[in-house]
């Protein structure tokens, strides 16, 4: 789905990713771990269209993205929800998911769509009408996620979705995600700082070190191994 290949951006001289190679399979979820300043942000940045690739290329489903507009982007299946959530908060909580569709010029879909997502976020349907600035940190996740999903991507980048949550809201909007690609095969990446919870739910992570991939194996292999645990994971 994702072939990310020998990828270099930065911000003036610092070099956030120096080289990054990654595949992303298909209906998968992959973790993206490692430390503050890692270039964890970067990547999903630079595959988005958010920041320019100065060397390197990108392509979903075999086509060369790597200097395609954000908003091609999404029209092309991809998704993205920043760290720190990047909802809107004057917006209320229905006009927020509906923003996140506009984009497919589908005006039937948008109010389908947005019965789909309080389905899948029960909470968000009693704040339908309230403003996201009023909702808890949880439900803020929960908002920026569908309004993602109302784009109807292919692949869903996503940043940080633990951040700042308690384990039971985290392990919840996990949960949540590990049913969407169960149901409709969604590809996922999703970087995390906590390597716990990212490992618990991916089939593949990689680690990134300073720019530099150091890691690229099943969840299961990495958190089993101590060597990539201690030097460049908080677990
Ligand atoms: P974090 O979890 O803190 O976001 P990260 O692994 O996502 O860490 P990045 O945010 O991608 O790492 O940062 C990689 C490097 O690029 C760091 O050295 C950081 O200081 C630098 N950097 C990030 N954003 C900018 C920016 N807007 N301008 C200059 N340098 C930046």
């Amino acid at each position: 789905m994702l072939e990310v290949s020998g990828l270099v951006a930065g911000y003036g001289p610092v070099r956030a990713l120096d080289g990054v190679d990654l595949t992303v399979a298909e209906g998968s979820i992959t973790a993206v771990l490692g430390v503050n300043g890692a270039g964890k942000t970067t990547l999903l940045r630079t595959i988005s269209g958010l920041v320019a690739a100065k060397a390197g290329t990108v392509r979903l489903a075999g086509r060369d993205i790597t200097r395609a507009a954000p908003e091609d982007l999404v029209r092309q299946g991809i998704a993205h929800v920043p760290e720190g959530r990047g909802v809107i908060v004057e917006l209320t909580v229905e006009e927020n998911l509906k923003l996140g569709g506009l984009w497919l010029r589908d005006r039937p879909w948008l109010k389908t769509g947005v019965a789909r997502m309080f389905s899948l976020f029960p909470a968000l349907e009693q704040r339908r009408r309230r403003r996201a600035e009023t909702l808890s940190g949880g439900e803020r996740q929960m908002l920026a996620i569908g309004r993602a999903l109302m784009s109807r991507p292919r692949l869903l980048l996503l940043d940080e979705p633990s951040l700042g949550l308690a384990p039971r809201t985290a392990a919840q909007i996990v949960a949540t995600l590990e049913s969407l690609r169960a149901e409709t095969g969604l590809t996922l990446l999703l970087v995390e700082q906590n390597a716990g919870t990212a490992l618990s739910v991916a089939d593949r992570a990689v680690v990134l070190n300073l720019g530099r991939k150091v890691a690229d194996d099943t969840a299961a292999s990495l958190a089993a191994d101590d060597r990539v645990r201690r030097a460049y994971l908080e677990m």
